[in-house]
């Protein structure tokens, strides 16, 4: 989202700075930069010895060239870029794509399905008629959404992967990756900071955040999930020994007209902001996966995104359902049950399993 800021914080990395050293630890540095990419701000930190910090620091603008990378291949605002290209050959050619791409499109495709067509990158025609690519705000006519519904059909999308080409078979399709690409961008980066002398890091783009190695201070690391309708509070703490956790809410990009909210995750079937959630939050070991499926506990709603979520090793889900009465809930997954922690006065609900 353009002009977004991190809306996910480190609020605590337990007593960082704090307390005795263990004596036959090495000394550890930070380093940490900072860039607006992607439309938002990737901020890198890594922890390591102090007699590593060039290297270090080479480590780190490698890790940003691969965050640039991603939004130089995907971004639909760069009409340059990959996607852009197989946008406009819509109706017409297949296009050549790069690994990178092809492997979003192929993980993309993936949680197309699970979802049951609710996480559909192939909503470009949705998101363009609302508005949320950087137009103006508008409610567009049920007429105007009829006419675009045959356009959103990611099953229709050819994807060749064994030549790597992309072909969107009408003209007007469109694919948007604003759901997925982030989380992939973290994993590349992540990849980019596989060093022995990087003992550990934190990369947050956007508020879609990936950590590894021993948090600094040691324990595990403290992630802070925004309250999605109090400002500078939390809803809670995650804690994690690494992975990757991402945030889809109705208060990150959003238009309001008419007093009412519509927010920028598209129902594919309805061609409307879905409603029922004020916020999902996907974890798990890969920023592909947290990132995509983040959106898709938004869509799927609390209960189906608490079976889905069961269902995939290694993923925690938690959802706050929209109420009436505006009361703030959260749902958690098994998982999630494990490793979040509410704040006080957050009402939450467990899984049966875990009463
Ligand atoms: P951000 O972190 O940029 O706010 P999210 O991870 O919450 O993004 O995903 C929202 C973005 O996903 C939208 O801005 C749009 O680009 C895209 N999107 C909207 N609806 C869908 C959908 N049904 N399936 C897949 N992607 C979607
Ligand atoms: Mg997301």
């Amino acid at each position: 989202g353009a002009g977004r800021f991190a809306f996910l914080a480190l609020v605590a990395a337990g007593g960082l700075g704090m307390g005795a050293r263990p004596r036959d630890e090495p000394p550890r540095i930070e380093l940490r930069r900072a860039w607006p990419v992607m439309g938002t701000l990737l901020a890198i930190s890594v922890w390591g010895d102090p007699r590593d910090s060039v290297s270090m620091l080479a480590a780190i603008h490698a890790s940003r060239d691969s965050v640039r990378l991603v939004d130089s291949l995907m971004s639909n605002y760069r009409r340059s870029s990959e996607i852009s290209r197989v946008n406009d050959a819509a109706g017409d050619s297949a296009v050549h794509v790069s690994s990178q791409t092809m492997n979003v499109l192929r993980q993309a495709r993936l949680l197309w399905r699970l979802s049951g067509g609710a996480f559909d990158p192939t909503v470009g025609p949705f998101v363009h008629a609302w508005g949320f690519d950087g137009g103006a705000a508008r409610i567009p006519p049920s007429r105007e959404l009829d006419s675009l519904r045959a356009l959103v059909a990611f099953g229709d999308v050819e994807l060749d992967t064994v030549a790597s080409t992309v072909r969107l078979p009408r003209r007007g399709m469109s694919l948007d990756l604003g759901g997925i690409a982030k989380g992939y961008a973290l994993d590349l980066a992540r990849a980019a900071l596989a060093r022995p002398e990087i003992h550990a890091g934190m990369i947050d783009l956007g508020g879609n955040i990936l950590v590894f190695g021993a948090a600094p201070g040691g324990g595990r690391w403290r992630l802070g999930i925004v309250h999605p309708r109090r400002n500078r509070a939390v809803l809670g703490i995650v804690e994690l020994d690494s992975g990757a956790i991402a945030t889809s809410g109705d208060y990150e990009r959003f238009h309001i007209i008419g007093g009412r909210r519509y927010a920028h995750i598209i129902d594919p079937r309805s061609g409307r902001p879905a409603r029922g959630t004020i916020a999902a939050t996907a974890i798990g070991p890969r920023g592909v996966w947290s990132d995509g499926l983040s959106a898709t506990l938004y869509l799927v709603g609390a209960s189906r995104a608490m079976t889905l979520a069961d269902s995939l090793p290694g993923i925690a889900g938690l959802v706050v359902p929209a109420s009436d009465a505006g009361m703030i809930r959260v749902r958690l997954s098994r998982r999630a049950a494990r490793i979040f922690v509410a704040a006080e006065g957050v009402r939450v609900a467990r899984p049966r399993e875990s009463r």
